[in-house]
């Protein structure tokens, strides 16, 4: 565990991440995605990390930095008026943490060697130039690295990141700025020129560049006109450059914003013995987040609503005190600067402060020009806003740029710090689906249940080509004539089920035939059959029946035999139909089976959901299956339809045409 103040400290343990992600409800309309202004999909993420493997958490890492490339850093600073304000479950047991959530798998999946790599295109051989390396100018950067153009970022400070610089440690880990910018470098062909300030935006467009983007976010302090304002500590200096200050006793802070809190923590943190905050603001107008408000408390900050430092006060040797002065909001009026005034004879000496930090805001240095191929994006454009809108911006801007240098119209963009555009790089399916059938490996757990139609060699061909990674050639039987209307397998009305998991009108030779074809064909494919056998009360002939039809198969190689224990639509009402409902008679099946039963070929016992209480029946299949614990075996319970056979058919919709479909799932049980 590394100290406080380190993203180890912020981010969720693994009980606490686990407990957040159960209690996300998947909200279809995704609520949490639409209020982010960079469209990040909490929904998304959380269940692509659900499971927990590593390849989720890398998963759920790429899905985030898709939408949001300082992804990791959103997570740490975001404030709760977006996602969270919108989680269904905040008027019912609080908001899920989703910021937390975000800057934990962020960081888990660099541990797990990194965010899965975005596929970078070929160069579309022109160049964009962006002034200014913070969240904007990054968020520009990635998109258009993503689309093809070459960038180059100029920043005139020695490392990229803007403001997030100044972020308080305590806040925001400077080494997860520095590896989500890593990570957005890559994205494209993106240049950084630190140190190289830019005097004249637009002078680049004659240089080379087809288009400049100027992202100087807000960095001329604001100035209050008050006497001797020149000897207050700067926000920025103070913020950017804490190792150099060492404070004791008290430190007055101007400013009631959430900047301002940062100094005022910033100031404990350099030593400073009491801190209060002088803003216009009474405390419940002060533009805080509960988080901050708590911080405010945490920190032991006293907060002077409705009094301002109406001067600063210096004996020649620097600041010797301050001189305030109450002021007022007039009855009725909204609370904004303009509209306060001051309480005339409230004036007060405190001689006790030695050191006064400014914090009451910033304005752009750079004045905006309309020049074609220039452009703005972040808080220049926008005035003082959050990272995460900061990018979204920068994502806006860059489709504008793209439309403009491939002479389209103007996108057109609802709001201006929204942004629905998708890192078109991301590879949505970097995990393998492979899976291990009975030690066989096969490239998907996904299975087609091979039934009428679908269930001779040529549909089974189509399948494969099309990436099924097995197939069951559905149950056929030996002499036995069974002959299936076609449209009983996909209607639905008073005398079909449409159920899509019958039993084949094939006999069983030509499926042995077909199996040996498709093994040939298709080695790497899982092709399997399934039989059933005859239930006439002579145990003799009966069980001659059911090994007769196993030694086929297995002699044609097929990789595993289903065995249909019962029929799922009832069928026509004899004992064969209802085998897996007698726990006796599937014991005694099964033995026969297993007894002759090659020990490499799995067998699998298909038991029909119309079984009401399936104990007993495990067990007797349990007692068979010890007897044999060198063959592989296990049950299935893939039937479709079974209940909705009961169903009277005058409760079903009339005339209801669905195709239907149906999963394997298997249990092994040896
Ligand atoms: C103390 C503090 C705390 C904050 N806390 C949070 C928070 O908790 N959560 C949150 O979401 N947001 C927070 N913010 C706000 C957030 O950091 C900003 O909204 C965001 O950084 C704005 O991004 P930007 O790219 O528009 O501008 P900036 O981040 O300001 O980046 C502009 C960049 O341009 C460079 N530049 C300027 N002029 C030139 C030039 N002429 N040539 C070359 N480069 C130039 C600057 O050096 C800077 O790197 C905080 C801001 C501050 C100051
Ligand atoms: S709104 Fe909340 S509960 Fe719903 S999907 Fe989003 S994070 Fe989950
Ligand atoms: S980027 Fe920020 S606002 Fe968007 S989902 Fe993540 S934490 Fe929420």
């Amino acid at each position: 565990m590394q100290k406080n103040g380190t993203v180890d400290s912020k981010i969720m343990t693994q009980h606490q991440l686990q407990t957040e992600l159960l209690r996300c409800e998947y909200c279809e309309e995704k609520p949490c995605k639409e209020a982010c202004p960079v469209n990040c999909s909490p929904f998304d993420f959380m269940m692509a990390a659900r499971v927990g493997n590593p390849s989720d958490i890398k998963r759920a890492a790429a899905e985030i930095m898709s939408s949001n490339p300082l992804g990791g850093v959103c997570g740490l600073v975001c404030p709760d008026r977006f996602c969270m304000a919108a989680c269904s479950r905040k008027k019912f047991d609080g908001s899920i943490n989703i910021p937390k959530v975000q800057a934990t798998l962020v960081e888990m999946a660099k541990r797990l060697g990194g965010i899965p790599a975005f596929s970078v295109p070929t160069p579309n051989g022109k160049k964009v130039a962006i002034i200014g390396g913070g969240p904007a100018g990054l968020g520009v950067a990635s998109v258009l690295g993503q689309l093809g153009y070459a960038v180059d970022i100029f920043e005139s400070r020695e490392t990229l990141g803007g403001m997030m610089n100044l972020i308080p440690d305590q806040r925001l880990d400077k080494a997860v700025v520095q590896s989500d910018i890593e990570f957005l470098l890559s994205l494209g062909v993106i240049k950084a020129k630190t140190g190289k300030k830019v005097e004249n935006p637009k002078s680049l467009l004659g240089q080379g560049y087809d288009a400049v983007c100027v992202t100087t976010g807000l960095w001329k302090p604001i100035e209050l006109g008050i006497e001797n304002e020149n000897l207050a500590i700067k926000m920025v200096d103070l913020l950017a450059n804490k190792e150099v200050y060492k404070f004791d006793g008290r430190v007055a802070i101007i400013g009631g914003g959430a900047t301002a809190l940062d100094c005022a923590i910033t100031a404990k943190e350099c030593g400073a013995t009491h801190v209060e905050m002088f803003m216009l603001e009474k405390l419940s107008e002060m533009p805080l987040t509960g988080a901050e408000r708590q911080e405010l408390i945490d920190h032991d900050i006293e907060v002077n609503g409705r009094i301002r430092i109406s001067k600063i006060q210096t004996g020649g040797k620097g600041i010797t005190g301050i001189e305030t002065k109450k002021v007022q909001l007039p009855e009725g009026q909204p609370f904004k600067p303009a509209n306060i005034l001051d309480i005339e004879g409230t004036d007060v000496v405190r001689t006790e402060f030695r050191t006064v930090v400014m914090a009451i805001g910033m304005r752009s240095y750079i004045a905006r020009e309309q020049i074609n191929g220039l452009f703005y994006a972040g808080d220049v454009s926008n005035g003082p806003s959050t990272v995460v809108e900061a990018v979204a911006h920068g994502k806006n801007i860059a489709i504008e740029i793209d439309a403009y240098l491939n002479k389209q119209d103007k996108p057109e963009i609802k709001k201006a710090t929204k942004s629905y555009y998708a890192m078109p790089g991301y590879n949505s399916v970097p995990v393998s689906l492979e899976t291990d059938f009975f030690g066989r490996k096969i490239n998907s757990p996904y299975l087609l249940s091979a039934s009428p139609l679908t269930d001779g060699l040529e549909q089974m061909n189509k399948a494969y080509e099309h990436g099924w990674a097995g197939g069951i050639m559905k149950t056929a039987f030996d002499n036995v004539p069974i002959h299936i209307p076609a449209g009983y397998m996909f209607t639905f009305n008073h005398l079909t089920y449409g159920n899509a998991d019958n039993v084949s009108g094939h006999p069983l030779d030509r499926v042995c035939r077909e199996v040996e074809q498709l093994i040939k064909q298709w080695p790497d494919r899982l092709t399997m059959a399934s039989t059933g056998g005859p239930v006439s009360g002579h145990d003799e002939s009966d069980r001659k029946g059911w090994q007769s039809n196993t030694r086929k198969l297995e002699a044609c190689g097929v990789m595993g035999i289903e065995y249909s224990l019962s029929c799922p639509q009832g069928g026509d009402g004899t004992e064969g139909d209802i085998v897996s409902q007698n726990a006796a008679l599937t014991a005694k099946i099964i033995d026969w089976i297993m007894e002759v039963g090659s020990p490499d070929i799995p067998k699998l016992f298909k038991l029909t959901a119309a079984v009401t209480s399936i104990v007993p029946i495990l067990r007797a299949i349990r007692k068979i299956l010890d007897k044999y614990p060198e063959k592989k075996a296990g049950i299935t319970l893939a039937n479709s339809f079974p209940s909705l056979a009961f169903l009277s058919s005058a409760r079903l919709p009339p005339n209801l045409d669905m195709a239907s479909s149906v999963t394997l799932s298997q249990v092994p049980l040896s």
